[in-house]
């Protein structure tokens, strides 16, 4: 009786492990052009660069340097 909870279950996980990669393998919609991050208009140039881009020229570049520091501390946190 409980293997059936616990299959449920599992197959609930399953099924939304992989509905996140699908919606994550989809092509981005395009962006709104206002950065998700501080919400200023993003700059024209980077729109036209990448049309789904979700934040601005100051924000991708402070994530970006956000995720070389995770790296460099090992990946973790
Ligand atoms: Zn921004």
């Amino acid at each position: 009786m409980d293997e059936i909870d616990v299959a449920n279950e599992r197959a609930e996980q399953i099924t939304n492990r992989a509905i996140q990669l699908v919606l994550r393998s989809l092509p981005q919609a395009p962006s709104s052009g206002i950065c998700r991050a501080c919400g200023e208009p993003i700059e024209r140039t980077r729109l036209r660069a990448n049309p789904s881009a979700p934040t601005c020229c100051d924000c991708a570049a402070e994530e970006d340097s956000e995720r070389q520091r995770r790296r460099k501390l090992g990946g973790r946190g």
